[in-house]
């Protein structure tokens, strides 16, 4: 499938249309000289065996080139990064479709977030900010999550790709869709957090609900997945599952282990709180034995996963020792489930771990092995120190403070809240129709209804040819990769790729009603208690005694762990003068 080669062997078959300006690393006397160190070369197949599913990737034009800040952690480039080894490995000729999609709408967004915050992220630049003091302060913007240029768009951008995802896993016309863009788990309805503006999960999962009786949320990122646990926490259709570091002061401070949801939703949000240093053996007992265990109680009929890449050893604001291969072996699990399944990224802090880590899952979730030599892209010297690896050692940093006892304490915890959702009328009692019934009820459907279904599946998505992927984002020459405009709505289109519904695995019939996902299932941040019982740990607003400073939860903003600026040799951007 790979071949590999050394320094002095044919280039890549794949190249670059990029040229940086003479002054920058490329021409650095390492750049393309990796010694005895080998190159990968790209796959070239582009065979699609049908023992395969089918997958989509999503990355929306230019989302990379945005920039919270030069020395805020959380850097968009690395999601170009990704883009090229995944390119450079050739896995676009193993994906079946890939995307750049256009950006969420406001109406689409205000399925989950409210108007006057969607009214105030789209309003508010750089330029403004003295003006619009008090709003920027009311809708807790700071260090942490900057108002930066474009952020809407940007946000508009990650959230359209998850919701064109969700939207063909609806479809039936791909098993796995993969929105590395997305991810940003902490945002609330109302306000930002942890550098997450739109929660284009919560958007996701709604969207999978208008289809889908049930859904599983697995969590992997280091920081707790509150702000999907929190819009869902009182939904028994929809389980999350978040394996985190939780020491209470960790932000975001949330996700110990007695937190499991509330009213419908009791038992449906189950939380791993994990310490420092947790190693690549524990992790995974932890992880697989626990999800075994909430999939047979749950039975999903879709699974969204967010990859966070923090929770990797050596990553600059996490603490655990995971190895990539650990990592990915997380995603691997997930698969082999055969559930349609929405992967997005999330935290991850260290670049050059995160593009190699998420490259890797691809490769996972497409189902080709690619060798440990990194293939050859315009950003090889960034990867010089690793010997241009994709498993560099990244693990025994910290010390691992997780004993067999506490994960032990933590299997059995969970193991008897998923005792109690055997019972849950609403998992129990559904029936999942055979596939008959499916395309029984398909026949039922308008002709109108039918339409609709093509249109809404199909929405925003402009299918790339794969065989010029790889530069889609460079534009030649002139285009620096500053392509910071707003990018145009494109013209809804079938794509090739729908003309294929109806494939599917007989999910079609596992429908209950196609309106709108009823509100009910979203957690209503302003709901009294009706039963005088406790408020779920994270019921909270802006203005409404939440949120850092004064308030009542002692969060750390995950700004404040990075004491030092990165020196130049840890700096995580490529050619970090040049800030891309
Ligand atoms: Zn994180």
């Amino acid at each position: 499938m790979y071949r590999y080669g050394t320094h002095g062997s044919p280039a890549n078959n794949i190249t670059s249309n990029f040229v940086w300006p003479s002054d920058t690393f490329s021409s650095s006397p390492y750049f393309n000289d990796r010694g005895l160190n080998g190159t990968a070369q790209p796959i070239i197949e582009r065979i699609h065996p049908h023992s395969r599913p089918i997958v989509s990737y999503y990355f929306p034009k230019g989302v990379g080139a945005h920039h919270y800040g030069e020395r805020h952690p959380m850097k968009p480039a690395r999601l170009t990064l990704t883009n090229e080894l995944v390119f450079g490995y050739g896995l676009h000729n193993q994906i079946h479709n890939i995307y750049d999609v256009r950006p969420a709408t406001r109406e689409e967004l205000s399925v989950y977030h409210d108007a006057d915050y969607l009214d105030f992220l789209s309003r508010v630049t750089p330029a403004n900010q003295s003006e619009m003091r008090s709003l920027i302060e009311k809708f807790n913007c700071g260090e942490d999550c900057p108002i930066f240029a474009d952020m809407y768009d940007f946000s508009r951008m990650y959230a359209g790709a998850s919701l064109a995802g969700a939207r063909k896993l609806c479809a039936g016309t791909t098993d796995i869709a993969i929105n590395w863009s997305g991810g940003l788990h902490h945002a609330k309805r109302g306000e930002p957090s942890g550098f997450c503006y739109v929660n284009d999960i919560v958007l996701a999962i709604l969207e999978l609900l208008r289809y889908h009786p049930r859904v599983l949320y697995i969590d992997i990122d280091i920081h707790h997945g509150d702000g999907v646990e929190l819009a869902f926490y009182q939904s028994d259709r929809v389980m999350t599952v978040s394996f985190h570091k939780y020491t209470g002061d960790f932000f975001p401070g949330t996700g110990k282990l007695d937190d499991n949801g509330y009213g419908a939703g009791k038992n449906f949000a189950l939380n791993v709180p994990l310490l420092d240093g947790i190693d690549d053996d524990m992790y995974l007992t932890i992880f697989k034995t626990i999800i075994e265990d909430t999939v047979a109680s749950f039975r999903p009929s879709a699974i969204v996963l967010q990859c966070g890449a923090d929770s990797l050893g050596s990553d600059r604001l996490g603490a655990f020792n995971l190895s990539i291969a650990a990592h990915g072996e997380c995603v691997n699990f997930v698969r082999a489930f055969n559930v349609p399944l929405l992967v997005v990224g999330g935290g991850g802090y260290t670049l050059r771990n995160v593009c190699r880590c998420w490259t890797y899952e691809t490769s996972v979730l497409v189902g080709v092995s690619i060798p440990n030599e990194l293939p050859r892209t315009v950003y090889d010297s960034f990867f010089a120190d690793s010997q241009w690896k994709l498993h560099p050692p990244l693990s025994g940093r910290v010390e691992n403070q997780n004993t067999p006892a506490s994960l032990q304490r933590i299997t059995i915890s969970i193991r008897n809240k998923l005792r109690y959702l055997q019972g849950a009328p609403s998992v129990a009692m559904q029936e999942i129709p055979p596939d008959i019934q499916g395309f029984l009820k398909d026949e039922e459907r308008s002709q109108e209804e039918i339409q609709e279904e093509i249109s809404t599946a199909s929405a925003g998505e402009q299918r790339m040819d794969p065989s010029i992927a790889r530069n889609e984002y460079f534009d030649g020459d002139k285009d620096v990769d500053h392509d910071s405009s707003p990018p145009t709505p494109s013209p809804t289109r079938v794509s090739r790729g729908s003309a294929r519904r109806g494939r599917g695995r007989g999910g079609r019939g596992r429908a209950r009603g196609r309106g709108r996902v009823s509100s009910a299932s979203v957690v209503d941040e302003d709901d009294d208690n009706d039963d005088g019982s406790p408020p779920p740990p994270r019921k909270s607003s802006r203005g409404r005694g939440r949120g850092r400073g004064a308030k009542t939860r002692v969060a750390v903003p995950e700004l404040k762990r990075t004491p030092d600026p990165p020196t130049e040799a840890e700096s995580d951007t490529p050619g970090a003068s040049h800030d891309i």
